[in-house]
């Protein structure tokens, strides 16, 4: 049976626990949003917002106002001096290549500072695929210091694979598809201080994606020349339509945008033929839009963790972006999981997820999503790389209870298949 269905009394009583168990997560997140939206809604009055600026502009844009001031307001919001913000930037992948090549000359050494990078970055560095076009096809080298204790960066290990040559320090803020912790603000902190020690003129760029107003400041506020992210993720708060951004430095963000139109050309053209009322709009209702995912991924950690499943983070641990880990251990309670998911949802709910080949992923993916935004991940979305162990992914979510109701879904379809390690009913808080 596809779509929602009737939630059984023992699991609607364990749910009702967990609702119990993370009332001071809620309670602080509910903290963290209103900061959060003050800090926005400061940001769009020091801009002097208005509503002529939502209307589209076609041709060259030579001086779109209503782009420029809303570049303006992401620039103040995220503590950068400046940010270019477009819906010509096609994904969180392309804002970050137009840093990464924007910066980076031939002879110059990329370094991660988080490990192996994120799978789409793959092609980029040119570590997969044919190498055409990639970094490495630029003689621009790459190296990766490996995660230390815990899944955290090491600085000593950072220190020790700086290189004269090392132009660009990359670091992702985000667990991505790992099952490291994502880094809170006061590591990336630590770490671009100990880059700037050891390496004054290396970049410190950081991969931003599902991190922005999670914490009340973001890594430009603590020392990163550089953020790129994705207007389908967090800063769009789910009414962007499309889009990405870079924020940072003057001279770096001049940089990456002249890679994103043409050298001389940069940040000055680039018309925005679509109305920007949803751009602005979906600004101002981040905060509270990134709160409620993570008061929903509170609750899916601490349900799964009741069912005996290993979840990162735990429900009450502090979390760095908005993304749950929920180990399955097995394809079968993967793609159950997503088919749970996939009941819960307002948009192509009739459908059944299957795993597939995606651009970009070396794995096949798995995914659940039914989302106004093809391709959302602010929208409630699902996706499991086809591997051990099976680690479902969940992100995202524009209202705790639709992310609560598609949590017990999940939990539901797996019950019934026979797939909880710990039948309803008999689940206890651990
Ligand atoms: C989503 C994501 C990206 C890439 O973003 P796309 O918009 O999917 O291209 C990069 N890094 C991390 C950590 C991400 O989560």
């Amino acid at each position: 049976m596809r779509g929602l269905t009737a939630i059984e009394p023992g699991l609607a009583e364990t749910a009702a626990r967990i609702d119990e168990m993370i009332r001071p997560q809620v309670a602080a997140v509910e903290k963290l949003q209103e900061s959060n939206l003050l800090k926005v809604i400061k940001s769009f009055q020091a801009c002097r917002v208005g509503e002529e600026h939502f209307a589209p502009s076609t041709g060259y844009g030579y001086e779109d106002a209503g782009r420029d001031t809303l570049e303006a307001v992401y620039a103040r919001a995220f503590g950068a001096q400046a940010a270019v913000v477009r819906p010509q930037i096609v994904s969180g992948t392309h804002a970050i290549s137009l840093c990464l090549f924007g910066i980076m000359r031939p002879g110059d050494e990329l370094l991660s500072a988080t490990g192996s990078v994120y799978d789409t970055l793959e092609e980029i560095v040119g570590l997969r695929g044919a190498g055409k076009g990639s970094l490495r096809d630029f003689g621009i080298t790459y190296r990766e210091a490996p995660l230390g204790t815990g899944g955290f960066p090491d600085p000593t290990e950072v220190k020790r694979a700086l290189k004269p040559k090392t132009r660009v320090v990359l670091i992702q803020r985000s667990r991505g598809y790992s099952w490291r912790p994502a880094l809170r603000l006061d590591r990336i902190a630590e770490l671009v201080q100990c880059v700037k020690e050891a390496c004054p003129g290396a970049i410190c760029v950081v991969d931003n994606c599902y991190g922005e107003f999670v914490e009340e400041r973001e890594p430009t506020e603590v020392g990163a020349d550089l953020i790129a992210g994705s207007l389908i993720k967090n800063p769009g708060g789910g009414l962007a339509t499309t889009g990405g951004y870079v924020a940072g430095a003057e001279e770096l963000v001049a940089l990456a945008a002249e890679r994103l139109t043409a050298p001389g050309i940069g940040r000055e053209v680039g018309a925005w033929p679509l109305d920007k009322r949803a751009f602005y709009q979906g600004l101002f209702v981040a905060p509270h839009v990134v709160g409620e995912a993570l008061k929903g991924a509170a609750f899916t950690a601490g349900l799964f963790a009741e069912f005996g499943f290993s979840v990162s983070p735990t429900w009450n641990e502090p979390r760095g972006d908005t993304i749950e880990a929920i180990r399955l251990g097995s394809a079968e309670r993967l793609v159950a999981f997503c088919r749970g998911i996939q009941k819960a949802m307002p948009v192509d709910a009739h459908v059944a997820p299957e795993p597939g080949a995606m651009p970009g992923y070396a794995d096949m993916v798995i995914m659940a999503g039914g989302v106004f935004v093809q391709g959302s991940s602010i929208e409630l979305s699902v996706d499991g790389p086809m591997r051990e162990p099976f680690v479902a992914y969940l992100q995202g979510g524009l209202s705790r209870e639709h992310v609560r109701c598609a949590a017990l879904m999940a939990a539901q379809e797996l019950g019934r298949a026979g797939l909880l390690p710990v039948p309803a009913g008999e689940a206890k808080v651990f």
